[in-house]
């Protein structure tokens, strides 16, 4: 599961290997080369969160927040 990460897209989830989310059409980004975001935890003031997984560390799961400015 690849997450898409256009705050406008109403069902962002994407299966692995998804070049473009199949709703909004964003590319599918794997952050810095190594966070691949797979889930959505909701919005705030300093942007989105997202369950993601390490690539790094044997696809450990770690959150990040992606800013909205
Ligand atoms: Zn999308």
């Amino acid at each position: 599961m690849t997450c898409c990460l256009n705050p406008a897209c109403h069902n962002p989830p994407n299966p692995d290997g998804t070049m473009f989310c199949s709703h909004c059409g964003t590319g599918l980004v794997v952050l810095r080369n190594r966070y691949r975001p797979i889930k959505s935890l909701g919005g705030g003031g300093f942007g989105k969160t997202y369950l993601a997984e390490d690539i790094d560390k044997l696809n450990e799961r770690c959150v990040i927040r992606t800013s909205n400015k």
